[in-house]
């Protein structure tokens, strides 16, 4: 068990004012393995007058020395991956084998590639008789969730860094470790003190006082929809920027003619990894309703492959609280009420794991757009198929949706699957069983937020925009 005491606060380890601690349970074990500090208002007060204090001194740092220093974080992250696994691991439940790459090797080259944006604040356009140049924002506050709470914290730390910003993050309750493991990376780069600051705690304690503090400029928020609206009115009577990262119920739609089982096996893959809680999984699995059942046979094939544990190569680890594992039981039982039919999996415990969060890789066929089980985010292992008649009629159920996260098209060539990507309402789509990729912008259309995480269009949501005004050349 590990026990920290204290709060990173310019520069400096410090206690947190209250005193109280808050429990890290690992969701494989039930057990408690560490407690961190809860944070308060007050402690948010100190944290954002550090960051205050420190804007004027790092804003105007040249970007060489920015980029530089980014550069060192992504060393210490890289000699410390081993631990950054480990912790991201023991709190939220993705098996290590898997957590290294997904969760941790992704994020370190992602703070590498920030240091690519540092020019940012000292490239100069002209406009006619004007230039226009691109300052800081200022004191940012971040809000986190667990589900990948490092490509989560360097999405906005990386890009807040590039842009010249100081900042205060607040990582999910259940996953503060890894931020704490950053905070001492970050502070052995030479970071300047004050331009980080790292203050855990409750969303309605330290959360909320982060969006309610007058010397916070912008608010960057990654979670559910549910607290993305809070934040945003929170922030709202001062007129603070907030970009939000919320949640989806993304489309993947597999042609007739396309390589069905590749296509399966992408679409059930990207569904089940990290135990279903990944914001882009690609949920509504559309399928042509004349193969739908050689589509059925291909999906209980490749789920039966799906290894549960923590040990060794198990895909697929516990949900990452007990919560969310009855998240998931209810959202299977609506189903069933529904009347979609139980492919595979269902209510439970898998056999043989009735210890830790457990559940069954379940996929519902049969599925009408209609249902919720369609509409809302289960945010777990759990897949829905949908047959459609023609790629019309597909486009439409995938548009169908106040979310607009992410998509996919598998389809019998790039060009085609091109034509329908096109056609679809989200701010990613995945072709042809096409991979994440750090160096574009992430983000999503309608109830899935505002704002652009990662790339220079992420560090440009961390930056504005002057226009200096010259005078007219004398005639
Ligand atoms: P959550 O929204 O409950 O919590 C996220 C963070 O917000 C936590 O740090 C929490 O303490 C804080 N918070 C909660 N209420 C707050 C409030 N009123 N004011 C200020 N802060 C508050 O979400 P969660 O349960 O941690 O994560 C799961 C949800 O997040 C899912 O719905 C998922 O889709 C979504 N998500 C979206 C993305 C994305 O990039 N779009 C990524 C990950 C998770």
């Amino acid at each position: 068990m590990e026990n920290y005491n204290r709060i990173y606060i310019d520069g400096r380890w410090q206690p947190a004012a209250g005193g109280e601690l808050l429990e890290v349970i690992n969701p494989a074990t039930e057990a408690c393995i560490a407690r961190v500090p809860r944070g308060s208002a007050e402690d948010v007060d100190s944290a954002v007058r550090a960051a205050r204090g420190a804007f004027d001194g790092w804003a105007s740092t040249p970007g060489e020395e920015r980029r530089a220093l980014l550069l060192r974080i992504a060393d210490g992250m890289e000699a410390r991956k081993a631990e950054l696994t480990a912790a991201i691991s023991a709190s939220m439940g993705c098996p290590e084998h898997i957590a290294e790459w997904l969760q941790v090797e992704g994020p370190i080259e992602a703070m590498r590639l920030f240091a690519e944006h540092t020019a940012i604040t000292e490239e100069i356009t002209e406009a006619g008789h004007s230039l226009v140049w691109r300052e800081a924002v200022g004191v940012c506050a971040f809000i986190n969730p667990w589900n990948y709470p490092l490509h989560q914290f360097v999405g906005k730390v990386g890009a807040a860094l590039a842009a010249g910003c100081t900042m205060v993050a607040k990582p999910s309750e259940q996953t503060p470790l890894q931020d704490l493991l950053m905070a001492e990376i970050m502070h052995e780069s030479g970071l300047p003190a004050g331009v980080f600051n790292l203050v855990p705690g409750r969303g309605a304690e330290v959360g909320r006082a982060l969006c309610e503090h007058p010397l916070v400029d912008m608010v960057s928020f990654t979670g559910s929809t549910r607290a993305g609206v809070e934040i945003a009115k929170a922030a709202a009577p001062m007129v603070k920027r907030v970009t939000q990262e919320l949640g989806g119920k993304s489309p993947f739609i597999i042609t007739a003619n396309a390589d069905l089982a590749a296509a399966v096996r992408y679409g059930v893959d990207d569904v089940m990894i990290n135990s279903g809680q990944t914001c882009t999984a690609l949920t509504r699995m559309l399928v042509p309703a004349q193969q739908r059942e050689e589509i059925e046979e291909l999906i209980l094939d490749r789920v039966a492959e799906i290894t549960l544990g923590t040990d060794g190569g198990a895909f697929m680890g516990p949900m990452s609280s007990q919560g969310q594992w009855q998240q998931v039981q209810d959202y299977i039982r609506i189903g069933i009420e529904e009347g979609a039919t139980l492919l595979c999996g269902g209510p439970g415990n898998p056999e043989g794991l009735s210890t830790g969060y457990f559940a069954r890789p379940t996929v519902f066929t049969g599925v009408h757009n209609e249902m919720r089980i369609a509409r809302e985010e289960i945010f777990g292992p759990v897949l829905c198929v949908i047959a459609y008649g023609d790629i019309d009629e597909a486009v439409a159920i995938a548009n169908d949706s106040p979310y607009g996260l992410s998509s996919g098209v598998y389809a019998a060539n790039e060009q085609d699957a091109l034509a329908i990507a096109r056609r679809i309402r989200a701010g990613l789509c995945f072709v042809n069983g096409g991979e994440f990729n750090y160096r574009a912008p992430f983000g999503g259309y309608k109830q899935s937020g505002n704002g652009r995480e990662f790339s220079q269009q992420g560090v440009e949501e961390f930056t504005e925009i002057k226009s200096v005004q010259l005078a007219a050349p004398a005639q």
